[in-house]
């Protein structure tokens, strides 16, 4: 194995590891070829470069075919071969255990850029068996495999990621609340931002842009342009409360009010289109509030009234945005508990867990 390989392999070994990582294993598919669907004849198709057409036995050719949204990755064969494959579907590639009836060799595979293709590989394993592993750069949805006497089609659709907006509050000249251990909220906001960040990507899920990642100043239409900029698919502003009354604590989720309890009217939601394009967006940020209301663990205490609403301006997107008041710095409890690791990890995972149910839930619409 070269290197390259055994790096490959590596990450294919990784990922197998992945919770949504599993095995397929077919008996001796020479008995029971599977019908070809039919193909949809709008759909166009993109043969994209072979990775491999060496003609060498058993391996005719290896390569990605694209048809509308969808697509495949095939290997055929030289001729009619029995052969018992064992696949494993990873989030982000497949790994294939072909095993032959007679003595293979291994073909050769030709170098590719694609915009889909991170890399593949073949390995022989003793004189009739090969494993062929390749691996995707974006996070997929296996839709199909499809196996005959002289092919493999394994159907894939690049599965978009989202793209989270996180808004820490305030910054630089603004510092917000002050706790009573004299830290001010801007400096909570940042940390559990850049926490939350690190904890959405290593989902591999979703893209994050941070509306600010130092201590500075930014005005609230700075950072809306910069959220309209990343075409971002929903916003979660961070912030925390205070309160007089030092016994109030805990989590609280902010949406904007109904139209008619607007004070300052969004631009231009006049006709009866804005409104409803208003209301669309509200009630996909409320089923976000619930959600996340759903997630929150015991420890964080969520307040008596966790989804409540608010005319904020940072919340005058025109896409799915919610305010988080991550607890009560007056609060001698939430205090401690804003400053401790383990609790953010423990709201940051509820955060990613109600954005993983909220999308699916959006897509299955
Ligand atoms: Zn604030």
């Amino acid at each position: 194995m070269s290197l390259k390989n055994i790096i490959l392999f590596l990450v294919a070994c990784f990922c197998c590891t992945y919770t949504y990582n599993y095995c397929i294993s077919d008996d001796n598919v020479n008995s029971r070829p599977m019908v070809m669907p039919e193909q949809d004849a709008k759909k166009s198709t993109e043969q994209l470069p072979c990775i491999s057409d060496g003609q060498t036995n058993p391996i005719k050719k290896v390569y990605l075919k694209k048809e509308g949204d969808k697509y495949f990755f095939c290997v055929d064969f030289v001729e009619n071969i029995s052969f018992t494959p064992r696949m494993y579907l990873l989030p982000n590639g497949a790994k294939i255990i072909l095993s032959f009836n007679e003595a293979v060799s291994a073909p050769k595979t030709k170098r590719i850029n694609h915009s889909v293709i991170k890399g593949y590989f073949f390995e022989k394993f003793g004189e009739s068996s090969l494993m062929f592993v390749f691996a995707l750069k974006e996070n997929v949805i296996f839709t199909e495999k499809l196996y005959t006497q002289n092919s493999i089609k394994i159907g894939f659709r690049v599965n978009k990621r989202k793209v989270i907006a996180i808004d820490a509050g305030h910054g630089g000249k603004d510092p917000g609340t002050k706790s009573a251990g004299g830290d001010y909220e801007k400096n909570i906001t940042l940390v559990m931002a850049i926490e939350l960040r690190e904890a959405l990507l290593k989902s591999g899920r979703y893209k994050v842009i941070l509306t600010r990642d130092n201590d500075s100043f930014i005005p609230i239409e700075e950072r809306k342009k910069k959220i309209d900029l990343a075409e971002t698919d929903l916003l979660i502003s961070l912030h925390t409360d205070s309160n007089n009354d030092r016994k109030i604590r805990g989590i609280s989720v902010y949406t904007l009010p109904n139209l008619d309890h607007l004070t300052n009217p969004i631009e231009p939601y006049n006709t009866k289109e804005d409104a409803d394009n208003y209301y669309k967006i509200l009630s996909k940020s409320r089923r976000f509030s619930n959600a996340l209301v759903g997630h929150i663990p015991n420890i964080c205490k969520i307040s008596n009234r966790p989804c409540r609403n608010v005319e904020l301006k940072i919340l005058k997107v025109n896409l799915p945005a919610v305010l988080i008041e991550l607890g009560c710095v007056t609060n001698r409890k939430d205090n401690t508990l804003l400053h401790s690791k383990a609790f953010r990890d423990k709201t940051n995972r509820a955060i990613l867990y109600a954005l993983d149910d909220f999308f699916k839930k959006e897509e299955n619409k």
